[in-house]
């Protein structure tokens, strides 16, 4: 079976008992589980959806794919993440917000406490992306079992991968039984084509390579932190650096090693380029910056701290394929940059 088949169920079941939740579906990406995950927690035209200004794209696009409506929060300076203080003033201002989608950004759990709290308080409904962040915890508990549905991605870029592919994992059975449909032609268990559907489906080669990679997860994330750990021992004395943190009570599983520029980015970005260390900007423009966003008006919003995050931030390599000597010779270079105008 190369597509539908028995090992897509399996590691279906296997997801989502790794993350302590009762059912998965797996998707073709972690941007078709987005959507159909907002899809099934009722995201209807007109809907006004509250997520964080620094994310990858896929995740406020997904809220315009059901005809929703994105609203941003600004994030916390020091974490990246969307700021429960934001989230409660925007929530204040605008009663209208019935969703909230959180992202676990570079790894890191987001500060559920307040944020459950807030939704509470609001009647709003939780969801969320937890593309970044396979394994991460907040006091204990995995990301993925705070919302509503919860989606994961496994692009090879991220803590495992299928090569291309994605999960939505819920404890609710309706919302698995209804992505279970959306993801295959809007087809019941009956054969009866019951609403618009799409083809999202992972296939059965995708879900086997799956299967052997969430036996490995805990392992490539070991190596992940084993990485974050020496770069923090040994780049954490460097004035012209913020390194990320990794709050009391939270595990952080580094898919990204984000730092934070307190001098210059454009010339240290070419130092480590002469130097041939690879490096990315883990975002260059928050979402309200970007051209299809400032067409639909976003324009004239202002998330300070997002804004200066996009122009200051810069991931350096954590992946769990980077040797003893990589990282090494990454550390003595950082090391012997000289800053211009240091502040
Ligand atoms: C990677 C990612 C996605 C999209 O996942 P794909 O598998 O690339 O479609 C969505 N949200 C966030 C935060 C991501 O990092």
């Amino acid at each position: 079976m190369l597509s539908s088949g028995k090992w897509v169920d399996e590691f279906d079941e296997k997801f989502a008992r790794y993350i302590g939740v009762k059912d998965g579906c797996s998707t073709s990406s972690g941007t078709t589980a987005l959507h159909l995950a907002l899809a099934a927690t009722g995201i209807s035209p007109g809907d006004k959806v509250l997520t964080t200004a620094m994310t990858f794209i896929a995740t406020a696009n997904s809220i315009l794919y059901c005809g929703g409506i994105p609203v941003f929060a600004d994030i916390d300076p020091v974490t990246f993440n969307i700021s429960p203080y934001s989230v409660k003033q925007v929530l204040e201002q605008d009663p209208e917000i019935k969703y909230l989608l959180v992202v676990h950004l570079f790894g890191l759990s987001c500060d559920m406490a307040p944020l459950m709290k807030i939704c509470k308080e609001h009647g709003v409904t939780l969801i969320e992306d937890c593309a970044q962040a396979h394994g991460a915890l907040y006091h204990g508990r995995k990301v993925g079992t705070f919302g509503k549905a919860a989606i994961f991605s496994f692009y090879p870029t991220k803590n495992m991968t299928t090569g291309e592919g994605g999960m939505i994992i819920s404890d609710d059975p309706e919302i698995i039984r209804h992505v279970k449909i959306l993801r295959d032609h809007g087809m019941d268990d009956d054969g009866q084509f019951v609403t618009l559907g799409y083809n999202f489906r992972l296939t059965n080669i995708e879900a086997a390579i799956g299967i052997c990679q969430l036996e490995r997860l805990d392992e490539f994330n070991r190596a992940r932190r084993k990485n974050a750990a020496y770069y923090n021992e040994y780049l954490g004395d460097l004035p012209f650096l913020e390194l990320p943190v990794e709050p009391e009570g939270y595990k952080h599983v580094y898919h990204q090693y984000t730092v934070r520029l307190k001098v210059p980015r454009p010339p240290f970005l070419e130092y480590l380029r002469a130097n041939n260390i690879g490096y990315k900007i883990y975002y260059p423009l928050p979402v309200h910056k970007q051209v299809l966003y400032r067409n639909l008006g976003y324009g004239d919003c202002h998330y300070p701290e997002a804004e200066n995050a996009a122009e200051e931030v810069v991931s350096i390599p954590v992946h769990p394929a980077i040797s003893e000597r990589d990282r090494e010779r990454i550390v003595e270079c950082i090391r012997q940059y000289r800053p211009g105008g240091l502040v």
